[in-house]
């Protein structure tokens, strides 16, 4: 028997190098490319780009940062009101505060977990009504699974309000055969170390508006005029990715089909697993959507199970496995107290039942089977299944 204090730790989601990084760090080292533009960051900008299938993408230090330059390039401001899904990490919100904007949240619908056209339709009914169009709507994908987004699309196109996809959890994900992160207006994605390719940290703006791709570059780059002297007449950022950290992407794009069917061979094991225990349910895949399971998400039902999700997640953390609450509701949270929110009906919240139910277990592409094979021993113990293992 190992002792517990010998057990290696299990991660939620951990880096995972491809081992082909160092190349390319070590161009850049060679180039004295050390700078925050440069070779890697132009050839992954079009490598992100033609994976992703729309006309450009631009580099940033972070996906907060391109939701920022997103909201900027739509030119939302003090006063205005921007939509976003309820259900996602604080980033996704954040940037509409720095702009000094009103965010408006909505709740997921149960088949995606994501954006509830109902509700957004609501919202948006409403605000039209109050002469008070949103200047952007935030959809997010969670845990790589696709929003609605056929229908978001078109209520959003009837009432005339740009689309940001925060694609930051679903890169390699797809919706209807074509990428997650180009359908709106703007995507963007996020490299930070948790995410399912990583430059430690980073992010991508992309876009088939060439235009406006050249503004994000000119505002992430301290908005500096065209002029021989340092001038500037806009509020610029210092936004744009370190050309070391771009070859990491690149190279870490390279395998990141692999890593879409690591993570999605780890969910079907969990599933096969564990699908017997009652009252466990899988966080769903829409029809004609390829989620890339950045996360394994799942729900429980308390009173079938007889414990509840932080009990299980304490349970598992004494057997060094790291698991996660899903994402408290944005409208819940302390910092946005008093913001308006639509929920999916009258009487349900679809996303505070998630967030009350639900669980993400340790999901890394660089997992073992016997790694995932002792949280499944553990959690099925957990649930007081009588297994054979
Ligand atoms: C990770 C994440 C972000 C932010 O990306 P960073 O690169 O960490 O700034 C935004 N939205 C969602 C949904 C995320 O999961």
């Amino acid at each position: 028997m190992l002792q517990k204090s010998d057990q290696k730790r299990i991660f939620l989601s951990a880096p995972h190098m491809s081992g082909n990084e160092m190349n390319y760090i070590h161009d850049a080292f060679e180039t004295n490319w050390i700078a925050p533009l440069g070779p890697n960051v132009d050839a992954f900008e079009k490598e992100i780009a033609h994976y992703v299938g729309v006309s450009e993408a631009v580099a940033v230090s972070s996906g907060t940062a391109a939701i920022h330059l997103a909201l900027s390039l739509l030119d939302v401001k003090k006063g205005d009101k921007v939509f976003c899904s309820t259900l996602t990490f604080v980033a996704s919100a954040n940037p509409i505060l720095y702009q000094g904007a009103e965010p408006v949240f909505i709740d997921s619908e149960p088949e995606t977990w994501n954006m509830s056209p109902q509700a957004l339709e609501k919202a948006l009914k409403e605000a039209c009504m109050n002469g008070n169009l949103p200047k952007a709507v935030i959809v997010v994908n969670l845990y790589g699974q696709s929003a609605k987004m056929d229908e978001i699309v078109t209520i959003c196109n009837q009432y005339n309000v740009p689309i940001i996809e925060d694609a930051a959890e679903s890169l390699g994900s797809t919706y209807k055969g074509k990428a997650s992160g180009s359908f709106g207006k703007f995507g963007i994605f996020s490299f930070n170390g948790n995410k399912i390719i990583t430059t430690s940290s980073g992010g991508m703006l992309v876009s088939n508006d060439v235009e406006a791709l050249k503004k994000a570059r000119f505002l992430a780059t301290q908005a500096k005029d065209h002029a021989l002297h340092y001038q500037h007449s806009t509020i610029g950022f210092n936004y744009r990715m370190s050309n070391i950290l771009a070859g990491i992407g690149r190279a870490q794009l390279e395998v990141l089909d692999e890593r879409v069917q690591a993570r999605r061979l780890l969910f079907d094991r969990y599933k096969q697993e564990l699908c017997s225990i009652p009252g466990l349910h899988f966080m769903p895949q829409l029809q004609h959507t390829i989620s890339n399971r950045w996360l394994t998400a799942l729900t429980i039902d308390e009173g079938v199970i007889g414990t509840s999700v932080p009990s299980i997640l304490k349970a598992l953390s004494e057997e060094k496995i790291e698991a996660r609450p899903v994402w408290k509701p944005l409208h819940m949270q302390p910092l946005f107290e008093g913001v308006n929110y639509y929920s999916h009906c009258e009487n349900m919240s679809v996303s505070e039942n998630l967030f009350s139910t639900g669980l993400c277990l340790p999901s890394g592409s660089n997992m073992t089977e016997e790694d995932q094979m002792r949280v499944i021993k553990c959690v099925k113990e957990l649930l007081k299944m009588r297994v054979s293992l």
